[in-house]
């Protein structure tokens, strides 16, 4: 079997953001394959902990897959600071004697953003809208080198690192099996330290944010990357829980076009015509949003990366053009208006190298900065009586449920078949049990 097929039969999918099927993304011939390694959300740990503890696994399986998608060159883009992970890769790249290269990044946020590691890496755009094949580029995340590691060992996805952290007694890597509950994840990192608090599922700057009331109905998937505890009065909760209605409202009377938000874009820094504070300034404005959403300034929101720089960092007024653009690219996906372009080709504008947001800086807005300096090494691994696990963790169809309640299970079986000719990622049972109850897609296991 061919390793694309071991990738798409273990069900791997991007590790860190929308979950697309790893075997589709890679079906390609590039120029360039990039690693993913810098993990940009200011408090995640867990690209690190992978990097400093499977440095060979990792080397072994960008090699695979550059030999498979015949990269030219293969890069591995991880933060300067990175001292210990650099060496630890460094040493696995000599003694494989691997042709794979080490490629380090400013420690600024989003240096993990797919279409900045292009930039950084090639020197190349994206085109707005595109994908980094548009110009020979394929990228993949450090965290599904590791699931291919295993699956050229024929071992399906069932398991995944993750970072706890925030306010907990002691922030730790988690290895989970898939569809563990959040809450033995934090159990584990010996529980919160405050009553009441936020679940952010992710990194403070996109993570997704839940009520401690929603903490029973949450479970660690293929894309979780971290659970980070906050308390309910911080910067990053009132942000998150800000009111759309009310962020337009505020547009309106408080929008003084310094255009900051602009200057930090990273997507206009990397060449896009993406400007909010024109889309702010049409917007706010605008008695008629249906006609406003037909100026080509206002369209350019359907290439927001929802990054959120803008709203976190660059605005003096404590605006958010993010949710702006959200609300436009909602409006736009339900009208079916896709985006044109209008340039044929894009590059980098000169001011990109100074424009940077480091990091550090980002937390302290976020007032998370008590979390940024914590060394998070020791990993628990967790072994779950219950998992719950959806068929449909990836973009694209969820797959075909292959056991009924009553069934035996083992660690490794199928659960969800990718369907015949779609875009879909298999998924595989996480530990030996019966399926106790199928929920729609959700399927629930009970150790045997
Ligand atoms: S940074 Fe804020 S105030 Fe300035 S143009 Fe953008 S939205 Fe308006
Ligand atoms: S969220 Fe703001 S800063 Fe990020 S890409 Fe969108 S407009 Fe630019």
């Amino acid at each position: 079997m061919g390793l694309l097929e071991q990738i798409k039969d273990a069900g791997i999918i991007g590790c860190g953001g929308a979950g697309f099927p790893t075997h589709a993304k890679l079906n390609c011939e590039v120029e360039y394959l990039l690693v993913n390694a810098a993990e940009c959300e200011p408090l995640l740990r867990t690209d690190r902990y992978l990097m400093k503890h499977r440095p060979e696994d990792i080397i072994r399986a960008v090699e695979a897959v550059g030999q498979m998608t015949k990269a030219q060159k293969m890069f591995i883009g991880l933060k300067e600071t990175y001292t210990d992970e650099i060496a630890s890769l460094q040493k696995a790249i000599s003694s494989l004697k691997s042709p794979v290269k080490l490629f380090p990044l400013h420690n600024y946020y989003p240096a993990g953003d797919e279409q900045a590691l292009v930039c950084d890496i090639t020197g190349r755009t994206v085109p707005p809208a595109g994908i980094p094949l548009n110009v020979g580029a394929v990228v993949s995340n450090v965290a599904s080198m590791i699931g291919i590691s295993e699956a050229m060992n024929d071992t399906p996805f069932t398991e995944k690192y993750l970072t706890v952290t925030g306010e907990v007694k002691e922030p730790i890597i988690v290895k989970a099996p898939i569809g563990t509950s959040v809450k033995s994840c934090i159990e584990a990192a010996g529980g919160s330290l405050i009553s009441d608090y936020h679940i952010l599922i992710g990194g403070p700057m996109m993570g997704k944010l839940y009520k401690k009331e929603e903490l029973d109905s949450l479970y660690v998937t293929k894309t979780t990357s971290g659970v980070v505890i906050v308390k309910n009065d911080s910067a990053l909760v009132q942000g998150k829980e800000f009111p759309l209605e009310r962020a337009m409202r505020m547009a309106r009377v408080s929008c003084i076009q310094c255009q900051y938000c602009t200057e930090m874009c990273p997507r206009f820094l990397i060449g896009h015509p993406l400007s909010p504070h024109k889309i702010m300034r049409s917007v706010a404005y605008s008695e008629n949003l249906e006609e406003t959403m037909k100026l080509q300034a206002v369209k350019e929101a359907l290439t927001c990366s929802e990054c959120g720089l803008c709203e976190v960092y660059a605005c003096p007024m404590m605006l958010s053009p993010r949710k702006v653009n959200q609300m436009l690219k909602a409006e736009y996906r339900k009208q079916g208006i896709r985006y044109q372009r209008t340039q044929d080709s894009y590059s980098a504008r000169e001011q990109r190298d100074y424009r940077r947001v480091n990091s550090h800086r980002l937390a302290m807005r976020l007032d998370v900065e008590a979390y940024y300096d914590y060394d998070i090494d020791k990993l628990v691994e967790l072994a779950p009586d219950e998992v719950h696990i959806s068929v449909a963790q990836h973009i694209g169809a969820p797959g075909e449920i292959q056991v009924q309640v009553g069934d035996s299970v083992n660690k490794g079986d199928l659960l969800g078949k990718i369907p015949e000719n779609a875009l879909s990622a298999n998924t595989h049972c996480s530990i030996n049990g019966t399926v106790t109850a199928i929920d729609k897609n959700m399927i629930t296991i009970k150790k045997a």
